[in-house]
């Protein structure tokens, strides 16, 4: 597909996600929150659910974590126009409450045909839920910031950014895996895979508390002189 038939192909989508009444969360929302963005992004991020502000202004992180968001964005170069931004359910849990498993697979049906048409080669999942989409059981404190190859997409798995908001000491780990996204995304597009050691081939013993993964030459002076990303 060409950038403009994915932009058709989105536009599609968002609007059977307006009309939708597939969970019971159709009946809370202002706006449903399809996702915005580049429809020919190279990274997707992939949130939990709207909150407040985003069902207010039917867009995804317009609130307190969406200025993170930004923020961690323009550290490595980008702003939101060059990615693409969706959710696991696209419209907003009563009382921010975490999305149930009947609503997430009801809703999944949406995010895997924005995944199929946009076919990034990075998946960035923030917080808990999406990431149980790509690694289920798994837990974030142990897998997060490193990416492990899915079909032929690249998972990132992160710390949500209103987390980070409320535990300070998660803000750096959040910013640190950001920091790595630049070498991630040069590495697949070069056809590579990126130099981080999976999770399974840390020794048992080792896992509750993984040593730091084995880091490139190369890669630490990229981060010494972070540089502008080519997206397409
Ligand atoms: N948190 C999310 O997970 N998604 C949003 O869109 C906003 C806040
Ligand atoms: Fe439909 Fe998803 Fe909204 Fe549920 S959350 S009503 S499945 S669009």
């Amino acid at each position: 597909m060409d950038a403009m038939e994915k932009r058709r192909a989105l536009a599609l989508i968002a609007k059977q996600v307006s009309a939708c009444t597939d969970c019971g969360l159709c009946r809370g929302r202002t706006n449903a929150v399809p996702g915005e963005g580049n429809a020919d992004a190279d990274i997707m991020f992939i949130g939990e659910g709207p909150g407040f502000y985003e069902d207010r202004q039917g867009r995804p992180f317009v609130g307190a974590s969406g200025k993170f968001l930004d923020e961690l964005l323009v550290s490595i170069g980008l702003d939101r126009k060059q990615v693409f931004i969706g959710n696991v359910v696209k419209c907003r849990p009563p009382n921010n409450r975490d999305p149930q498993p009947e609503e997430i697979a009801a809703c999944k049906k949406y995010l895997d045909a924005q995944v199929e048409t946009i076919a990034p080669k990075v998946i960035v999942t923030l917080g808990r839920h999406s990431m149980q989409r790509y690694f289920p059981g798994e837990s974030i404190s142990r897998v997060h910031g490193q990416p492990r190859r899915k079909d032929s997409q690249l998972v990132v798995p992160m710390y949500h950014p209103a987390a980070a908001l409320h535990q300070a000491s998660l803000r750096q780990v959040i910013e640190a895996d950001f920091r790595r996204l630049p070498e991630f995304l040069q590495k697949t597009l070069n056809g590579g895979v990126p130099a981080v050691a999976p999770p399974e081939r840390v020794p048992a013993h080792l896992q509750a508390k993984p040593a730091p993964a084995p880091r490139p030459a190369e890669a630490t002076a990229a981060e010494a002189e972070p540089q502008q990303m080519r997206l397409l």
